[in-house]
């Protein structure tokens, strides 16, 4: 397999691990935050995080560190350890790489669902849109917000875009792809 790294478009001329790999840490950073990103690299990069040395080793509070590891072992994610080392134990965890290509594929599918789900409204012209932030709402999402933006309180307008119903279509097809390309490894 080639190790050559390439950024860009994930579902080509890249191979699975990278895309993987490339697709775990943005999933991660937006799940957990940047510490958590911080800590998959080193994972990445080293067999083990031992918490006798998160500080030494990334830089950030031992205390934030230990509650994330704790959230993405509740996902499975990273497993607990021990390892020896001289005449200290140190408590360790470790990256379950199998445990991350579950977890990639049930957020990609979720993330599918959302824009299928999206997709199928905004093809009945039923999505709002905030006029400030461009977030968008189903109709259910901005009706038990008052048709106002929950973020800046802006008023909500229906909007009924088609190059948005191609965006939804071609990012839709990417997942696929990627979905496609794990499942099948
Ligand atoms: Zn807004």
């Amino acid at each position: 397999m080639s190790s050559k790294k390439t950024h860009g478009d994930a579902t080509e001329g890249s191979t699975l691990e990278d895309d993987l790999i490339t697709i775990a840490k943005e999933i991660i950073r937006k799940t957990y935050g940047d510490v958590a990103s911080k800590l998959f690299e080193y994972l990445l990069e080293n067999e083990y995080i031992a918490e006798e040395k998160i500080v030494n080793n990334v830089e950030v509070r031992s205390n934030e560190a230990r509650k994330i590891l704790q959230k993405l072992s509740d996902e499975a994610i990273v497993t607990p350890d021990k390892v020896r080392d001289g005449s200290e134990i140190l408590h360790v965890w470790r990256l379950n790489k199998l445990a991350l290509r579950t977890f990639i594929i049930n957020r990609l599918k979720k993330t599918r669902e959302k824009l299928e789900a999206l997709l199928k409204y905004e093809n009945e012209g039923v999505i709002y849109e905030c006029k400030t932030c461009k977030r968008r709402f189903l109709v259910d999402e901005a009706y038990a917000n008052g048709f106002q933006c929950p973020h800046d309180n802006d008023i909500l307008v229906e909007v009924n875009n088609p190059t948005t119903s191609s965006n939804l279509r071609d990012l839709i097809k990417r997942i696929d792809n990627i979905i496609s390309k794990i499942e099948r490894s």
